[in-house]
């Protein structure tokens, strides 16, 4: 059975007392209304842990005005059955209230990875990622954190809090799990209509064509952006927020695809925003 825990002084207790076993802990932070992607993560973490903690927390302060934190999807009672199955044993889900005082004031801002793509798009996004991250893992204090290469500028970003503050923890990726159809298991395919699931094929179409070029040779960023934006605009319901090539680990602008490089895009069908990637060149 699963412990349910509220409280960050009764969470970090808990750990306190199975570290003090010697046992290993690993944690998987999710937004919950959970899916086979999160479940791999869960996996992941249960092979190399003792003790896993999956955390279920709709965020506030990295939804930005207008974006769609009242809405999002939520099931805890689904959730936690799934998490029974896989045989989880604690799942911490505080309230907003319990993780952020009224006058909460200090947040953490990384700087640089933050920027482009989705930082672009969402001001304000990553520093409310990294700071209840960091929250995370001062109350858990795990040995290992799973993150998933379905959010790829999330977790370099992550990797580089980690790397910058000293944070005693080891981040593990996981590869993004798909649909057999090819579009990239999220919460938010719960939003999408019938037709718009079907244009949302359109994102994985718009990568896998990338990748052919780039199996076949083509290496020139702006060659391979025309391509998959060719792809994209061939569906009228495909808005497209961004679609670059950038460096698989610093992010950077590539005019050459001379060393692996993920391609990372974001668009819009209907009300929903979806975000997709593949990494070329590994
Ligand atoms: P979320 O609940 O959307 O915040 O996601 C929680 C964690 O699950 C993040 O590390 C995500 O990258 C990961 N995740 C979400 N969808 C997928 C997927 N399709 N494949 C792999 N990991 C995923």
């Amino acid at each position: 059975m699963a412990t349910i825990i509220r409280n960050t002084g009764e969470m970090s207790a808990a750990m306190a007392l199975r570290r003090r076993r010697g046992e290993t802990i690993g944690l998987v932070p999710t937004m919950g209304y959970l899916h086979e992607g999160h479940l791999s993560l869960v996996r992941a973490s249960r092979r190399e842990n003792d003790v896993s903690v999956v955390s279920l927390f709709v965020n506030p302060i990295q939804f930005g005005p207008g974006e769609d934190l009242e809405r999002y999807p939520r099931d805890e009672a689904r959730d936690l059955e799934l998490l029974e199955k896989e045989g989880v044993d604690y799942l911490f889900a505080p309230t907003a209230q319990t993780l952020y005082a009224p006058d909460h004031s200090t947040f953490v801002d990384e700087t640089a990875l933050s920027l482009p793509l989705c930082g672009a798009s969402r001001p304000g996004h990553f520093r409310g990622v990294c700071t209840v991250v960091l929250k995370l893992f001062h109350v858990v204090g795990p040995d290992r954190a799973y993150f998933g290469m379905k959010d790829y500028q999330q977790l370099q970003v992550i990797r580089r809090m980690v790397r910058d503050l000293d944070v005693p923890v080891k981040i593990r990726p996981c590869p993004l799990v798909r649909e057999p159809d090819g579009l990239a298991l999220s919460s938010r395919n719960a939003y999408l209509f019938p037709e718009e699931r079907r244009s949302a094929l359109g994102l994985s179409a718009a990568l896998r064509a990338v990748a052919e070029a780039y199996e076949g040779g083509e290496r020139s960023t702006p060659a391979l952006v025309a391509l998959a934006q060719e792809k994209l605009a061939q569906d009228r319901r495909l808005d497209a927020d961004y679609l670059e090539i950038r460096g698989a680990e610093s992010l950077e602008p590539l005019d050459v695809v001379d060393r692996p490089a993920v391609v990372a895009l974001a668009a819009r069908v209907g009300k929903t925003r979806l975000i997709d990637n593949i990494v070329i060149g590994e």
